[in-house]
């Protein structure tokens, strides 16, 4: 259907179709992925630290380009990493390559805030409490994107689920939110809109797509988890993460219930052996960020079937939901 009843504030900032952005998820939200949500009308948001230099990055970036010609964006991750990482270069590399869209994330980007103004930038800051987005506002970011506790990776220290956390940022802001966390299909989708949203992000759900640059032994595993099988790691650090469960995550949790150092922490931790994992589909070589959304993930669809659906069943919904549409319980 051409039609499209979906037209918020994001999509008219964006300049894209469909209020659906693809998260920045680390070693995964490369080329293909990106460029097939820019496709089929989402915001596709390339992850800057997954290429290991700013020089790779812009070889990643034009590939990009060459793949789809709608707008995507960058996503520049500022938590502590355990290798140093030259932020200045890869924010020369993405103002150098005209990207207009950034997502910065794990802190205040407030110092590069001028940078990014200059080079006509829309910047989404994406946190995982209202007070942040408030302050993301406030030094001049163009939309927050709201991290509830459901989601995948990083969900901060305070466990507020997305049920809360958006309306209650909504009523924060003035700047459109986009709803991230627990997102995977229509129903969800329309309930973000419903809670004052401007769109939907989603990571794990594009992680189990057809075009995601992963091993399909990865896709497989996400189909047969099931909502318990997340667990957090890294809150001994103040550095939380929602991981599937696996031996590493589960050792990482275990030492630290113990009482582990980062250092005795670090060779579990280390993102080269979660890139392993999804490269090489062995499950339990690493830790893999997934949100409890996996319990509803149960096929692999291409980028396209899976916006569309998402899209054509949400306005399905959406009618039904339409007060003359049916008559109330109890009513003829
Ligand atoms: P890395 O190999 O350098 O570090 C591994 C993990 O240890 C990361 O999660 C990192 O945040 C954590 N860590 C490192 N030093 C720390 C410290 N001093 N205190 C607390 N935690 C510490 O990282 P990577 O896997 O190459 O990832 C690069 C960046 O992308 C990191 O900032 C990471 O957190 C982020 N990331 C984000 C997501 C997400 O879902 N948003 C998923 C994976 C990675």
């Amino acid at each position: 259907m051409d039609r499209n009843i979906f037209q918020t504030k994001l999509t008219e900032i964006l300049d894209i179709k469909y209020p659906i952005v693809q998260g920045g998820m680390q070693w995964v939200a490369r080329a293909e992925l990106v460029s097939a949500v820019a496709n089929a009308g989402g915001l596709g948001i390339l992850s800057a630290l997954t290429f290991p230099s700013p020089k790779e990055l812009a070889i990643e970036i034009r590939r990009t380009k060459e793949l789809t010609d709608k707008p995507f964006g960058i996503n520049i991750t500022f938590l502590p990493t355990l290798r140093p990482v030259d932020y200045d270069a890869y924010i020369d590399v993405v103002i150098n390559e005209g990207i207009r869209i950034v997502e910065t994330a794990g802190r205040n980007p407030e110092p590069y805030m001028g940078l990014f103004k200059s080079a006509a930038i829309k910047v989404i800051h994406k946190c995982t409490a209202v007070r942040y987005a408030k302050t993301a506002e406030r030094i001049g970011c163009d939309m927050v994107s709201i991290d509830g506790f459901e989601c995948a990776g990083h969900p901060g220290e305070a466990d507020i689920t997305s049920l809360i956390l958006i309306p209650l940022t909504v009523d924060a802001v003035s700047i459109p939110v986009i709803a991230s966390g627990g997102f995977g299909d229509a129903r969800g989708f329309l309930a973000a809109l419903a809670l004052g949203a401007q769109g939907i992000n989603m990571g794990t759900r594009f992680l189990a797509t057809q075009e995601a640059p992963v091993h399909a032994k990865v896709k497989e595993w996400l189909v047969q988890a099931s909502e318990h099988d997340t667990i957090l790691v890294m809150r001994s650090l103040r550095n939380t993460e929602r991981v599937l469960r696996n031996s590493v995550s589960e050792k990482t949790a275990e030492m630290e219930s113990k009482g582990a150092t980062l250092e005795e922490l670090a060779s579990l931790l280390s993102g080269e052996r979660g890139e392993k994992l999804l490269q090489t589909g062995e499950l339990n070589y690493g830790l893999l960020a997934c949100g409890q959304v996996v319990g509803l993930i149960h096929h692999i669809p291409t980028v396209r079937d899976l916006i569309q659906t998402i899209i054509n069943d949400a306005e399905n919904i959406y009618r039904q939901l339409k007060p003359n549409s049916r008559v109330l319980p109890g009513e003829e």
